[in-house]
């Protein structure tokens, strides 16, 4: 399927997005470092690379329709394919099609590429599922070829009764036409089931933010082919354009948008910062919504409103580079939270990143977001995992006697290395196994017995630095916890709790002299947000 696009180079590409990094046109935090990281990746990229010769080259090109064949399936699927010319050992880039980090393209199904009459390398794969298959083909003298690539999964999700989604989504300066070819496209080359679109504000750059414009109905009308859209909004505060504020919230499957969509004059240029997170936290979950914390650590209001129950989850690599497990998941965990593991990709689908849930039958954002509301998560961008303790799963609580051995079954399995697995008790690594080549993937099984005392939690996971995917992005993945209570009691460590308590206490100090608030009202109803907090966690200390 080819769609009229902007004769985009990949070289005016490249300028563009220098020049937009480089001016610092784009105050979104996280837009602003996605525009800047594409743009280094870019030019390392074409570095490497020629241009696809174009039609009008003639006798000097040959047009090669390519056919990523996946299993039994008779029909063509979309997929990521990189072409590179053996002859010149150059990676070639297409100005028509999708690009992706490292001269991989996102091809619609059976699409046709003008190509040099030379020996060419051509590497495919579709999704996480599959190996990544290598085949060359010689044009020399051709005018047009046809290649059929034959794709074999190494694991199927759906028959592991998961589903994959991307929580966190928003594409800019794109038409309409190439958005509805990017959103028709990428996905299901990637291999994801659903894909939360968010609406965000900001001025005066919202007027690039083309999936602003999309409405429920478009939302369906893309749905397509195994392919599901949530709606959602991301609910926002910073102070100054980029700066940490309150932070930032995914409100997923909303029923109507909440107001104001981004809070304070930091995003929105006018008003003060009289309104805390949590009044559209507490009005998206009223209406029946999901609420993700998104960019881990970023922004004061997380630590509040996990206290106070009110998240559903929290994201991790959605967008930028904002601390490790230790410092947000391992902590609320610790003081007998319980918290799901998430992910997304932010700005444009850079990554592979994603949570899957367990899901039987129809796939709807609701029942989707509720699996993943109840814990039954792990996250991902390149591998694979499954774990079990006594037969229970992600998300399940084991009633436990101090004392008592829990059977672990765990499984790592994904395309790249990934060194090895980690079996994490209570934020410590406790067991892990090397990962070992197997045919096109790796694969790690581990198995461990466990004797418990005391109330907490295990998770498995792949080790921070585990490698690269294909993007050349580091690779994660991570289970969310099961949970092991004594006497029906939460682990709680005092330690960890002042911790949280002395940062609450320090966002609170920050708020009273940064925010702009137009009375003693809108200062109080920040504030409260904090004090309550801090009470409710000293209350827990106290206890103890
Ligand atoms: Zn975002």
């Amino acid at each position: 399927m080819q769609i009229a696009q902007r004769a985009t180079t990949p070289l005016l590409c490249l300028v563009l997005l220098l020049a937009i990094a480089r001016a610092g046109l784009a105050h979104d935090p996280t837009a602003k470092r996605f525009q800047r990281e594409r743009a280094f990746a870019l030019a390392q990229a074409l570095q490497n690379s020629e241009r696809a010769p174009v039609e009008a080259a003639g006798a000097a090109s040959c047009r090669l329709t390519i056919e990523l064949m996946l299993g039994q399936t008779p029909q063509p699927v979309a997929g990521l394919v990189r072409v590179t010319n053996l002859v010149t050992g150059k990676e070639i880039s297409f100005s028509e099609e999708i690009h992706r980090d490292k001269n991989w393209y996102t091809l619609a199904p059976r699409t046709t590429l003008t190509l040099p009459r030379a020996k060419l390398k051509v590497e495919a794969f579709h999704g996480l599922e599959t190996g990544l298959v290598t085949r060359e083909v010689d044009l020399t003298g051709k005018d047009k070829e046809t290649l059929s690539i034959p794709l074999k999964r190494f694991y199927r999700a759906a028959t592991q009764g998961l589903r994959a989604g991307n929580t966190h989504l928003h594409l800019m300066k794109l038409t309409h036409a190439e958005m509805d070819r990017y959103l028709r496209t990428v996905p299901l080359a990637d291999g994801l089931d659903l894909v939360f679109v968010s609406l965000l504000r900001r001025i005066p750059d919202e007027r690039d933010y083309i999936t602003n414009t999309l409405t429920d109905g478009d939302l369906g009308r893309l749905s397509q082919g195994g392919l599901l859209f949530g709606n959602g909004q991301e609910h926002r505060h910073n102070f100054g354009p980029g700066g940490e504020g309150f932070g930032h919230v995914m409100l997923l499957n909303i029923l109507k948008r909440i107001e104001p969509v981004s809070i304070g004059p930091g995003i929105m240029k006018e008003g003060t910062d009289g309104i805390p997170l949590q009044r559209g936290i507490r009005t998206a979950r009223q209406d029946g919504a999901t609420v993700i914390w998104c960019h881990n650590t970023f922004g004061h209001e997380d630590i509040p409103n996990w206290v106070t129950g009110l998240l559903h989850a929290q994201n991790i690599f959605d967008g930028g580079d904002h601390g490790t497990y230790e410092d947000t998941f391992y902590r609320y965990l610790n003081v007998g939270m319980k918290v799901p593991f998430s992910t997304g990709t932010d700005w444009f689908i850079y990554d592979f990143s994603r949570v899957y849930v367990p899901f039987t039958g129809e796939l709807t954002s609701k029942k989707w977001l509720a699996e993943l509301a109840a814990g039954k998560s792990f996250i991902t961008n390149g591998v694979f995992l499954e774990f079990t303790a006594n037969d229970k799963h992600v998300g399940e609580t084991i009633p436990i006697a101090a004392g008592d051995e829990l059977r672990i079954a765990g499984r790592a399995i994904g395309r790249n290395e990934f060194r090895q697995v980690e079996l994490i008790h209570n934020g410590q690594v406790i067991h892990s196994v090397a990962a070992q080549l197997s045919d096109d993937h790796v694969v790690e099984d581990l198995e461990f017995k466990l004797r418990v005392s005391e109330s907490g939690w295990i998770a498995l996971r792949i080790p921070q630095n585990a490698g690269q995917n294909e993007f050349g992005k580091p690779l994660f993945a991570h289970t969310s916890p099961i949970y092991l209570t004594v006497n029906n009691q939460r682990i709680f460590r005092p330690e960890v709790a002042r911790g949280l308590l002395s940062e609450m206490k320090a966002s609170q100090e920050l708020i009273r002299d940064k925010g702009t608030f137009a009375d003693a009202a809108e200062r109080e109803s920040v504030l409260r947000v904090y004090r309550e907090g801090i009470d409710l966690l000293q209350t827990r200390i106290d206890a103890k």
